[in-house]
């Protein structure tokens, strides 16, 4: 097993009706309370978080989209910056909680702020971030329980990530009745990307962190028991407790302790939601499989165990691994995902040769476990997906 140093000092309080505990967690008495477009105000969140912060000044900052734009989160910096304000509460998915991180960390930064995103600045230091709790409304993501974020940059069109040990919300609430309201579509993307963000930090080769692969495995199993029936009924607290915590487990930094890890889908996936717009998850169902297609060879060995020991396979070695790949693909797309990309946009022809060249000013020469997914690589997986 590799060396590895664990620190998650996120307050992690889960299950009904503990939203209302915001009472005792927020302790500022003027805060900003960051949600998205406005979800928070149908399904009753909102209401619990006023209730539970009846004598705290609030100042409401709405409106941040899925893929959280930087020049949206700019706004809220201006805000936070005039009205002196030092507590941030993000009431929202994913996309709310990532952008609050980037406000958080950005409050305080001297300097231009794009190069947060473009330099791949690391906050460390607690002293200089703006401290923040949430509320999750969507399991999919893990950012309640980690300190990554992803920002899109709309002028450039370019999709990328933030973090460091700062970022980590003291506090988030995950009450997994909040799922109710959640359309069809998002209960699958968060199955989808719950199940990735598991792949990403297992399928690799083998090693010898035997509890991180039984813990990985059983995500996964978790997720393909629950997930196609959870997304049919949220309102079952049996699946939807099971669900949420699968998501939260999946990308809460305890996976990828002592083992190597890939991330090469997340990558290129993050290039077709900067391109198109395709849902995050949705991304990832085209990419993931092609992937494993592509770096066969390197994964061969991990693909054998994951298809004996997720999905039961027999067989030969080589039959297993492919099989494994086959599995993969229709259980996305038994939980509603159009696995090609040209089933979720038009106009794809020029993609792979774009991300190429992309990667190339980046100076990203090879991604994954082994840096083996270089740039021919990319372009041979993104053409796969077409
Ligand atoms: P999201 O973009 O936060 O939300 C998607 C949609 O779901 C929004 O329209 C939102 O509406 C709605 N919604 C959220 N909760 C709801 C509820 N309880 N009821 C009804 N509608 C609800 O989705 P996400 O998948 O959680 O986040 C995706 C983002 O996270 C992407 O940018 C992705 O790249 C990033 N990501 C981050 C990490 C990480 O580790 N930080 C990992 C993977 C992906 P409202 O806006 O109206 O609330
Ligand atoms: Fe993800």
């Amino acid at each position: 097993m590799n060396n590895f140093e664990l620190y998650n000092p996120v307050n992690y309080v889960f299950g009904k009706g503990q939203i209302a505990k915001l009472s005792d967690l927020v302790t500022s008495k003027k805060i900003l309370l960051t949600y998205g477009g406005g979800s928070i105000f149908k399904n009753g969140v909102y209401e619990q978080v006023k209730a539970a912060l009846s004598g705290v000044e609030i100042i409401e900052f709405g409106g941040i989209e899925p893929n959280p734009r930087f020049e949206t989160l700019m706004k809220a910096i201006e805000i936070i910056r005039k009205e002196k304000i030092d507590f941030i509460l993000a009431v929202g998915g994913g996309s709310v909680i990532d952008g609050t991180k980037f406000i958080s960390a950005t409050v305080h930064f001297e300097g231009n702020e794009a190069d947060i995103l473009h330099k791949r600045i690391l906050f460390k230091d607690t002293s200089k971030v703006v401290p923040f709790g949430t509320v999750l409304t969507l399991p999919a993501t893990g950012s309640e329980m980690n300190s990554g974020a992803v920002v899109t940059i709309e002028a450039t069109q370019e999709k990328l990530t933030l973090g460091g040990s700062a970022l980590f919300p003291v506090f988030s609430i995950v009450d997994p009745t909040v799922i109710e309201s959640l359309p069809k579509r998002q209960l699958q993307n968060g199955v989808v990307d719950a199940f990735t963000h598991v792949m990403e930090q297992y399928l690799t080769y083998n090693h010898d962190a035997l509890l991180q692969d039984r813990i990985a495995e059983g995500i996964l199993q978790t997720l393909v028991e629950i997930g196609p029936k959870v997304i049919e009924n949220p309102t079952d607290y049996r699946l939807a407790s099971n669900f949420v915590w699968c998501a939260t487990m999946a990308l809460n930094g305890l996976l990828n302790k002592g083992v190597p890890t890939d991330w090469a889908t997340h990558m290129i996936g993050h290039e077709l939601t900067a391109l198109y717009e395709i849902d995050h998850a949705r991304t990832l169902a085209i990419i993931g499989p092609n992937l494993y297609k592509v770096m066969f060879d390197s994964k061969k060995e991990k693909l054998v165990q994951y298809g004996k020991r997720v999905w039961n396979l027999t067989g030969t070695d080589e039959k297993i691994a492919q099989k494994a790949i086959e599995k993969t693909t229709e259980f996305f797309q038994s939980v509603g995902m159009k696995t090609k990309l040209s089933e979720n946009t038009e106009n794809y022809q020029e993609t792979a040769s774009f991300i190429v060249n992309r990667f190339e000013e980046r100076g990203w020469k090879g991604l994954g476990e082994k840096q083996l997914v270089t740039l021919d690589k990319v372009k041979e997986i993104v053409e796969m997906s077409y």
